[in-house]
């Protein structure tokens, strides 16, 4: 969707969030991020990284999203890379004093809303996500109220009040065993903030659910005329997709899952050639795993159409060595959460936590 439609859609429909104005803010922030280091900058700042954790008793929790430079130190440092869902089992499992979460803000409040006596620090809290922008609290408590009788489901990516307003919180790793287990009890669903990933479970799950408005400016890019066209080059490709992009996308791959469940596709499927519908900062365990499998960017555009680095998440970019080696220092930023609104936060959030290792998870997955 074009910029301006952006901003258009997010004032009508949902709230006078400037969408696009934020997504250049954070490119340019995440520009100081990835601009060249000078001679020596870069080993210097892991030297400093690596001493900074052990000294502070932190580990670092990387998203499979941020650069391939910090999910490398994450896994040099005994840290995590991973999916939202594992990402917040990891910090909660871990016995460090500080987690330093590098991905968005929604990753840092979760993991201080399950862990309150940890220090909880990014590299950038400003690092947002367009499902958690466009989905805010006094509209979404709104539409909750309207409908009192259905139980609110809402994903990983919204902020702690919109979690707070919830019955269950999901990440695209549980969300069919969670609605299907809600479902199989009578429950009438209520689904935010993701459109399309809200379709997708609808779909797989046959459960009818009334659905916000919400969508990823990443995923949303992705073409079927592009990937058509990519598949007639690589007719034994693989399609793996994220069901965070539109229907037809959906409709196209031959694994539809988490960031988790795309990676382990590429180690399972007998192919050796992927088009992978997702954020490419996944390429880097893709790759890891697979070195001698192609991993192929799905195409933004169709006939014609192209856009060079549109795919990178403008958030999941802010995070660098340079913003963690301040955080580390003290100059960075603490997630901190009310305590009255991280208490009613926690019930939902508990409570994906605990479904996830219970007998439900696997039945209904
Ligand atoms: P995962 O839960 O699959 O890690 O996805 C999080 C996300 O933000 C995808 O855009
Ligand atoms: Fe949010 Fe999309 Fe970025 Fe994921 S990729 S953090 S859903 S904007």
């Amino acid at each position: 969707m074009a910029a301006s439609q952006r901003e258009t859609l997010c004032k009508k429909t949902l709230s006078p969030v400037p969408v696009a104005e934020l997504m250049e803010q954070a490119r340019k922030a995440a520009e100081l991020q990835t601009a060249e280091y000078v001679s020596g900058e870069r080993a210097a700042l892991t030297a400093e990284i690596k001493s900074l954790l052990q000294q502070e008793d932190a580990v670092l929790v990387a998203h499979y999203y941020t650069s391939p430079e910090l999910q490398q130190l994450a896994e040099e440092t005994g840290g995590h890379v991973a999916d939202s869902l594992e990402m917040a089992r990891f910090g909660s499992e871990h016995p460090a004093g500080t987690l330093v979460v590098a991905g968005v803000r929604f990753m840092g409040e979760t993991a201080k809303i399950l862990n309150p006596e940890k220090r909880i620090l990014m590299p950038d809290a400003e690092a947002t996500c367009s499902l958690d922008l466009e989905c805010p609290v006094d509209r979404f408590t709104e539409f909750c109220d309207a409908h009192p009788d259905h139980t609110v489901v809402v994903y990983a990516n919204t902020s702690a009040a919109v979690k707070a307003r919830a019955d269950w919180v999901v990440t695209s790793g549980i969300a069919l065993p969670i609605v299907r287990y809600l479902a199989e009890k009578g429950e009438k669903i209520l689904w935010a903030p993701d459109r399309h990933l809200g379709s997708y479970v609808q779909g797989a799950t046959g459960v009818e659910m009334l659905i916000w408005p919400g969508s990823c400016v990443v995923h949303e890019l992705f073409k079927a005329d592009g990937i058509r066209e990519l598949k007639k080059k690589y007719p034994d490709a693989a399609i793996l997709v994220h069901p965070e992009s539109p229907a037809d996308i959906v409709a196209m791959a031959d694994v539809v899952g988490s960031t988790t469940a795309l990676i382990g596709a590429g180690s399972t499927l007998d192919a050796t050639e992927f088009i992978v519908a997702t954020e490419p900062g996944i390429f880097y365990k893709m790759q890891q795993a697979e070195p001698d499998k192609t991993f192929l960017e799905a195409p933004t555009g169709g006939a014609g159409g192209s856009c060079e680095s549109c795919l990178r998440c403008p958030w999941m970019a802010m995070n660098g060595l340079r913003n963690l080696a301040a955080a580390l220092r003290g100059g960075g930023d603490e997630i901190l959460v009310d305590e009255d609104l991280r208490k009613r936060a926690l019930i939902p959030l508990q409570r994906m936590m605990d479904f996830a290792r219970g007998p439900h998870a696997r039945r209904n997955s």
